[in-house]
């Protein structure tokens, strides 16, 4: 039998099936009318937030990656609960305006913004995080014509890169960011142009649970939007220091330590060199703050015997759960957590592989896991489907199309 992964604390049976924001798996499924199924509770959420909001320092705003999860319910949620929110397209800006936040909240970076993106989101009031010298000329020229002073913040291309993330988005050559030796240069010229400049965006790096890495990838950040202060002679009104925040998906993965990391910052807070004496501190996280308040739920379908091997094959897979399915971003293939829902309480009984139902041997949600025996009408769950699940997956694949969602 190979592990499965760590089921976030705080999930119960009630009558044999898994509870969900108080419903069990089943009604969750009658309510929704189908599966397959994701369902993000909203405790969860709000619980994560007050977490976070208890061990950061005070004047550390949080922000919301919406890439994880752009369900409008989710960004309805978070609009009470998050400072900001971070976009990295004019579609998530259409979800983002959808869900009633105002833009002035909202801060958008990514590489290749069409001129049209641009356009919609300097219009809105949208921060910009410009990620070259050209798409800020885009920008100004834009701001320009539409008569609009526009909100720019220079995303820097960090010289170091988050350790242990498991995807790294700084660090020698990258399509995100300007170069931090460029910077100052560039922060000059969008003074000269009249921009209304907000400062620096530093992203190091995702998926971290390593707290002492991502406090030094902090004072790295710290320390670098204060030598690109001084260079540019200008003291940044807003750094966004990044995220990277992970949580545990995999068999012996630990949560992060956030105590750690939240009085590391604090430290560091308190001793701030002069170049950012007044300026404002931000955090972005996606995954952290929903990763593990959701679950991903599919019906067994068929339960097969093949060379003395079970399988049980659901009406779920990896057009909704890419990651799970170990093809997004992982080298080894590692079992998630996955449980029978409607045998939440019993026992392991057999090994079994849960699979999806396309035809690709891709398509694997659990890999020789020890699970109660399921059968046809079973219900699967997958932990940890609340981030880059339904938004990171390739729904269209083999004509099978999204999965129904709720928030409860
Ligand atoms: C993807 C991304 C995030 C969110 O990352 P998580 O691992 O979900 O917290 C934040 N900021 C930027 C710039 C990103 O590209």
């Amino acid at each position: 039998m190979k592990p499965l992964g760590p089921i976030p604390a705080g999930f119960a049976a009630l009558d044999g099936e898994l509870v969900i924001g108080g419903c069990t798996a089943s009604d969750l499924v009658a309510e929704a009318g189908r599966t397959p199924l994701f369902v993000y509770s909203r405790e969860r959420i709000a619980a994560r937030v007050a977490e976070l909001r208890s061990a950061l320092p005070r004047q550390v705003a949080l922000n919301y990656a919406v890439k994880a999860n752009p369900f409008g319910p989710v960004l309805q949620a978070m609009a009470g609960l998050v400072d900001g929110f971070d976009i990295a397209s004019g579609g998530e800006l259409a979800m983002v305006t959808a869900a009633g936040i105002d833009p002035g909240r909202v801060s958008f970076a990514g590489p290749g913004k069409r001129d049209d993106e641009l356009e919609a989101a300097i219009a809105a009031g949208v921060t910009l995080n410009l990620e070259s010298e050209g798409e800020a000329a885009r920008a100004l020229a834009i701001a320009a014509r539409i008569g609009v002073q526009p909100k720019l913040a220079v995303r820097v291309n960090p010289d170091f890169d988050l350790k242990g993330s498991g995807m790294k988005m700084g660090g020698g050559a990258k399509p995100f960011g300007v170069d931090a030796e460029r910077v100052p240069a560039l922060v000059k010229q969008l003074l000269a142009a009249g921009a209304d400049w907000r400062g620096f965006h530093i992203f190091a790096g995702s998926q971290a649970l390593d707290a002492s890495a991502i406090a030094e990838t902090q004072a790295q950040t710290l320390a670098l939007a204060a030598r690109l202060a001084a260079e540019a002679g200008a003291m940044p009104p807003k750094v966004n220091l990044g995220g990277g925040f992970g949580i545990p998906y995999f068999p012996g993965d630990e949560p992060l330590d956030l105590a750690a990391v939240g009085e590391a910052l604090g430290a560091q807070l308190e001793q701030l060199p002069a170049e950012l004496a007044d300026t404002a501190f931000c955090i972005e996280l996606g995954r952290y703050l929903v990763g593990e308040s959701g679950v991903y739920l599919t019906r067994v379908v068929d339960r097969k015997v093949s060379h003395g091997e079970v399988y049980i094959v659901t009406d779920g897979g990896l057009h909704h759960q890419l990651a799970a399915s170990g093809n997004f971003g992982t080298v080894v293939r590692r079992n998630y957590p996955v449980a029978i829902a409607s045998r939440f309480d019993a026992p392991v009984e057999e090994e079994s592989s849960v699979v999806g139902c396309l035809c690709t041997p891709l398509d694997r949600l659990a890999d020789k896991g020890g699970f109660p025996r399921a059968e046809v009408g079973d219900l699967v769950a997958v932990f940890c489907a609340g981030a880059y699940g339904a938004s990171a997956s390739p729904a269209m694949f083999l004509g099978q199309g999204p999965a129904a969602e709720i928030l409860v």
